[in-house]
């Protein structure tokens, strides 16, 4: 199902009217109870091609009473393990055959060149659904070693009903890793994907229903942050919120939750991700290749992003040059093409964004190394070349803020202690790398270096079986692995008296 089709019949398929634009509630595709719609504007040419319904409040409402009617039920959280992983291993199935359909909304909302949403989005949102069914049979409880007059099982229970809000940038994969942990959990779903990407939620969310899934247990609020995400995020009938996005929203899911009934909440914000190469690097070619697809990958708008070098002085021209060589072959083009590696920025606000950011480099007095400016492959989209900025001095803003483009910082360095303190110098902590030959130095960086995931002598190395979250302001809580599954369970401790 996967094998990639040609410009021209990927042109045509998106030219046909695009056949799920309402929300997705208690199995069902209804319209907004206000009747509004929104535009979705493609990033490849500026062109809206799309109006999806514009859920508030009042679908929120409707969304999580029929979450909340589903749990209530027990029709999915009683079901036997065996059935709800069957369900769920259909589901991955489907994903599969639907691969072409999820890929081509994910590249007209996005801007992702369609050969990574067949094969990346696509493929790993189903590998993940089918992950997690696979742990619905395998997951037990426990026995505590309390005195011999009684008997202790410590389970996992579902939380009840999980308000999800997630972004732009990995819409398929994102909503897979929190929408398959929360099911196979045994919880109800309401999910709001961010209103630049609504559309492939509403068809991995119909496909679910059509796997088997119960109505009501999984459903799809489309819609603004402000309103719809802010209206799930105070629900007082939802039992927990998991969220993804910038870090400034993130702290508003907290005060909801405050504010609210105390809900538990996880988060996976921003990050500034750095890479050190220290002098020994065992391959400066190896490490070219990986830094320079880790910052374009996805035209940079990865919340781990390898945005900043710091570099040991001695090898930094080099290294720069070999990075220059990699991006020669990754320069932006039409995402329908399927030779196309970079696509676009997500849209204008966000372009304007990252061209303020590359303009601020230049004024602060940092050097364009490579890049900096838009570029034009398909007339009226949102594209920005593969850049690279040297002569960057730490706290520069450019080295210090979330750009989410291509853009990336070379500091340079004298000494390991240095590097270390530059890359911890950040309010962030979801990647870092280190590059060295010296297997003690490795471990001892690694060590020191405050986040989530460090990668050594390789980037961007990810699986479903590992976890994924944030240090200090990238947030709490992890998406993957078993870990993401506790996150959507309370333990329950029943005490009996023999
Ligand atoms: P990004 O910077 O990646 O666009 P955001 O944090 O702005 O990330 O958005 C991520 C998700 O949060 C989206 O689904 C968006 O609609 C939602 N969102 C944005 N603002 C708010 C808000 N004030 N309250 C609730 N959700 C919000």
């Amino acid at each position: 199902m996967t094998d990639l089709l040609t410009r021209d019949e990927w042109l045509r398929r998106a030219a046909v009217p695009v056949a799920r634009t309402r929300l997705w509630i208690d199995g069902d595709f209804v319209d907004a109870a206000s009747g509004k719609t929104f535009e979705c504007v493609g990033p490849r040419d500026g062109a809206t091609f799309a109006r999806v319904a514009e859920g508030d409040a009042a679908d929120v409402d409707r969304a999580v009473a029929a979450a909340r009617r589903s749990f209530e039920a027990g029709v999915w959280r009683e079901a036997a393990p065996a059935h709800r992983k069957a369900v769920m291993l259909r589901w991955a199935q489907l994903i599969r055959e639907h691969a072409h359909e999820l890929a081509l909304l994910e590249t007209l909302n996005v801007g992702k060149p369609i050969s990574d949403s067949v094969k990346v989005d696509v493929e790993y949102a189903a590998t993940n659904v089918q992950w997690y069914a696979e742990t619905i049979d395998k997951m037990y409880g426990e026995v505590a070693p309390v005195p011999r007059d009684s008997l202790t099982i410590v389970e996992r229970e579902p939380l009840g009903v999980v308000g999800a809000v997630v972004p732009w940038n990995y819409p398929l994969i994102i909503s897979s890793w929190k929408v398959g942990a929360a099911l196979a959990a045994g919880n109800s779903v309401v999910l709001k994907p961010a209103e630049q990407s609504p559309l492939s939620a509403l068809l991995f969310a119909e496909l679910a229903t059509r796997a088997g899934l119960p109505d009501g247990c999984f459903n799809v609020v489309t819609g603004f942050g402000p309103t719809a995400g802010a209206a799930l995020g105070r629900h007082a009938d939802v039992d927990k919120l998991a969220f993804t996005g910038s870090t400034e929203v993130g702290k508003y899911f907290l005060r909801y939750a405050a504010e609210s009934n105390g809900k538990p909440v996880s988060l996976e914000l921003g990050g500034k991700t750095p890479h050190v190469v220290l002098r020994d690097c065992p391959d400066l070619d190896a490490a070219a290749s990986a830094i320079a697809w880790g910052v374009f990958y996805n035209s940079g708008q990865t919340c781990h992003a390898g945005t900043r070098l710091v570099v040991d002085r001695t090898i930094e021209d080099e290294l720069l040059e070999r990075i220059s060589g990699v991006a020669a072959g990754l320069q932006p083009g039409d995402p329908l093409e399927p030779t196309t590696t970079m696509g676009t920025i997500v849209d204008r606000v966000q372009l304007e964004r990252v061209l303020g950011y590359i303009e601020s480099g230049r004024a602060e007095g940092a050097d364009v190394h490579l890049g900096g400016r838009q570029a034009h492959p398909v007339q009226g989209g949102c594209y920005v070349e593969p850049t690279v900025f040297r002569n960057v001095r730490p706290g520069m803003r450019i080295e210090r803020e979330e750009i989410f483009g291509p853009v990336l910082a070379s500091v340079a360095v004298d000494d390991v202690d240095a590097a270390v303190r530059i890359a911890n110098d950040t309010p962030y902590g979801l990647g870092a790398a280190v590059w060295t030959r010296d297997l003690s130095r490795a471990h001892k960086v690694a060590r020191a270096l405050r986040a989530g995931t460090v990668w050594v002598n390789t980037f961007d190395r990810s699986s479903i079986v590992t976890p994924f979250g944030g240090f200090k302001q990238s947030g709490t809580g992890r998406d993957r692995s078993m870990h993401s599954i506790e996150g959507y369970t309370n333990l329950k401790t029943t005490w009996i008296q023999l």
